[in-house]
């Protein structure tokens, strides 16, 4: 469903995706990990277009990566992501954040997107939230509302980028069950996390990236039981 091709990314003298080869397959969970600073996060924003790439190729379901305009929008919808840092409009709605881009991308009339907007509300456990304002919610349910929102765009793909990492700490399993029922669900995800229970339960597959390589590319328990290069077992000596 996605594919990555010999990608190679620099920010100034700074390389930092070096021929990376990805293929993400359709209802695959895969899981990114490695140190602060490998790449992960602009793996993820070249996915998604929000970075350009300077080398290889990045198709997703079939079709180059579009560079502008209506193509590019379309592409943000079909790639949904969720960041860190929630994201939401604060000056909308709980509501208005889900049914928004429903209407303007999707062109839908608003009572139908108010209504799957309910009904995913309904589904990350916030419904009764719908009309107040991103402010006044936890971490937890604001991160909650920023996977409705991406869902209600129908994404064939979902990216996650540390939803989890700004979150405290009691509010993390809340959002990682609605991850994991998304994967029980069969969304095709990428998942950048140091949650590494979430990675051995819920992953097909471990990509292990430093200095912008895949480093190592595994099941989960191949991973986490036998690591093969000497930045993984570096790492997870660390973190585990
Ligand atoms: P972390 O675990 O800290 O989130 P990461 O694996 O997501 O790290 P990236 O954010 O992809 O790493 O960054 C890779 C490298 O590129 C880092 O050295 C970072 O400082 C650098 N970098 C990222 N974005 C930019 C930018 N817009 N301009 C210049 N350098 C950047
Ligand atoms: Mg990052």
């Amino acid at each position: 469903l996605v594919v990555l091709r010999g990608v190679d990314k620099h920010f100034g003298p700074l390389h930092v995706l070096r021929s990376i080869d990805l293929t993400i397959h359709r209802g695959e969970v895969v899981v990114v990990i490695g140190p602060s600073g490998s790449g992960k996060s602009t793996l993820c924003r070249a996915i998604n277009r929000l970075e350009t790439i300077d080398a290889g190729e990045i198709v997703v379901d079939g079709r180059p990566l579009p560079a502008e305009g209506r193509e590019l929008a379309a592409l943000r919808a079909d790639v949904g992501m969720v960041f860190q840092s929630f994201n939401l409009f604060a000056h909308k709605t709980v509501l208005d954040n889900v049914t928004l881009g429903q209407i303007k991308v999707r062109k839908k009339e608003r009572k139908k997107a108010e209504e799957r907007a309910r009904a995913l509300l309904d589904r990350v456990g916030v419904a009764s939230q719908a009309d107040k304002y991103p402010a006044q919610l936890s971490g937890g349910q604001q991160q909650r509302v920023a996977i409705a929102r991406a869902l209600a765009m129908d994404p064939k793909v979902m990216l996650f980028d540390e939803p989890t990492s700004a979150l405290d700490p009691e509010m993390i399993n809340e959002v990682l069950e609605v991850m994991q029922q998304l994967a029980r669900d069969g969304m095709t995800m990428v998942v950048v996390t140091h949650e590494m229970g979430f990675a051995r339960s819920a992953a097909n597959r471990v990509v292990f990236m430093a200095d912008g390589r895949i480093v190592e590319e595994t099941t989960p328990d191949e991973f986490f039981s036998n690591p093969r290069s000497e930045r993984a077992k570096d790492f997870l000596s660390k973190i585990l």
